[in-house]
């Protein structure tokens, strides 16, 4: 059998899928989104290089969609797999779109006309979308979704679409999928920061996290690239971003370090001076990990550019009439200092995807002690699994930056295609 299975279409997937479908290797690439392209949509740059993260993934995306030994399976979960290397069947729901997919051109004149806002899952929550909704300007597919919770059936819609692609009832739908192996790439979810209570994360409306930062920072984002306070629209004069919040706190159950926040922080700090040098930017930390290469040289660009580390934490957020107060000890100097930021920018940690679980029990093979999917042995191969024809590749395994993440998706791809050809 020459085909494979990813599950999972952010960037380590996606790159699994296009090496396969190079070596003409059959891949369904299998997304519970709308979209593929995971969390590399919603980044505005990437480190240490400071390129734009659409820029790179854009003509991924477009690529495994054009690629003719590449089926897309969006808004669709595994629900279950059996068999064995070289002959497993995956069973695979794939919910409603309530559009058809081979009618609608994605013109978003359905869009323009729809008269319900809601929270915007795309923009973490600093934007709004409409109940019919393209997740983002570069989605693939280049269509949109109906969202039938939100919908209130006004009918505007199904008036203005000239193609007649949107439908009043759709259903779900099973399909069953026969593959020589499996690459697992389901990626990360972030830490919910409300469960560090002292930052007041969601009380205060100056205080949000580093994903709603990536959106409000980028120039395809809710706010057009512009800093705002959310609470008053101004712009901030002082931004302060904490570090590690959930990540090495064995307080909320995650022991480990999330490898990327110390980088994605400076760089958004950086992004920031370079922007708006009028504005302070100052960065608690504990230690600054800044292991790959390129990435301590980054760190004294970012020093260099005037953003100011502190290495302490502070206690909590205040508010007090128009201004946040935080209070820390800088443990380099001994001395307690008081700061009054306009804005905070909680650093948050990454843990496992919320379907690892059920992924792994259907694959049955084990996470380990952090709730990551678990390697045989990473010093043999850290994308082979207990199971053979069972691989694993990114976020799925761990906290990893982009190029570890593409690296793996790679290497991922290899072993499942010597697999194809072992079994013929
Ligand atoms: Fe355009 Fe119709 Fe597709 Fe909406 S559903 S984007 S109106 S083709
Ligand atoms: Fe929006 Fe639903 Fe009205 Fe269509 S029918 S325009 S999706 S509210």
């Amino acid at each position: 059998m020459t085909e494979v299975a990813v599950i999972g279409a952010g960037v380590a997937g996606i790159q699994a899928a296009l090496d396969l479908a190079d070596h003409d290797i059959h891949v369904h690439l299998i997304e519970r989104e709308p979209t593929i392209g995971g969390h590399m949509a919603q980044l505005d740059k990437t480190f240490p290089t400071n390129d734009c993260s659409m820029c790179i993934l854009s003509p991924k995306m477009v690529e495994v969609a054009r690629h003719p030994n590449v089926t897309i399976h969006t808004c669709s979960e595994v629900e279950g797999i059996e068999g064995e290397v070289g002959n497993f069947l995956i069973r695979v729901r794939k919910h409603p779109r309530y559009i058809l997919e081979d009618e609608c051109n994605g013109c978003g004149d359905c869009i323009a006309i729809c008269p319900v806002e809601v929270y915007n899952r795309f923009d973490a929550g600093i934007g709004v979308r409409k109940a019919i909704y393209k997740p983002h300007a570069q989605a693939v597919p280049d269509i949109v979704v109906k969202d039938n919770e939100h919908c209130i059936e006004c009918g505007l819609c199904y008036d203005v679409c000239g193609k007649e692609a949107i439908l009043r009832e759709d259903e779900e739908r099973l399909l069953e999928i026969e593959a020589a192996s499996i690459v697992v790439a389901t990626g990360y979810a972030t830490f919910d920061a409300r469960n560090k209570t002292q930052f007041r994360y969601l009380i205060i409306p100056d205080v949000i996290t580093s994903l709603e930062f990536e959106r409000m920072i980028n120039a395809s984002g809710p706010t057009g690239g512009k800093l705002k306070r959310l609470s008053n629209g101004k712009p901030p004069r002082s931004v302060a971003f904490v570090q590690c919040v959930g990540s090495r706190d064995i307080s909320v159950g995650r022991p480990y370090c999330s490898g990327v926040c110390c980088m994605y922080a400076m760089k958004n700090a950086m992004l920031i001076r370079e922007k708006n040098p009028d504005v302070e930017v100052t960065v608690f930390y504990n230690d600054i990990r800044a292991y790959g290469k390129g990435y301590e040289e980054y760190y004294e660009r970012a020093r260099s550019l005037g953003v100011r580390f502190v290495r302490g934490f502070p206690g909590e957020v205040l508010e007090e009439n128009d201004h946040l107060t935080m209070v820390a000890e800088n443990t380099e100097t001994g001395e307690v200092e008081t700061f009054h930021p306009d804005l905070v920018v909680l650093s948050v940690g990454l843990e496992p995807a919320t379907e690892a679980d059920e992924v792994a029990r259907m694959l049955g093979i084990p996470r380990d002690e952090s709730g990551f999917f678990g390697v045989a042995d990473q010093k043999v191969g850290p994308v082979l699994t207990v199971k053979p024809g069972i691989y694993v590749a990114g976020t799925a395994t761990a906290p990893r930056d982009i190029p570890d993440s593409v690296a793996m998706g790679g290497a991922a791809a290899m072993r499942a295609y010597l697999d194809t050809i072992r079994v013929g």
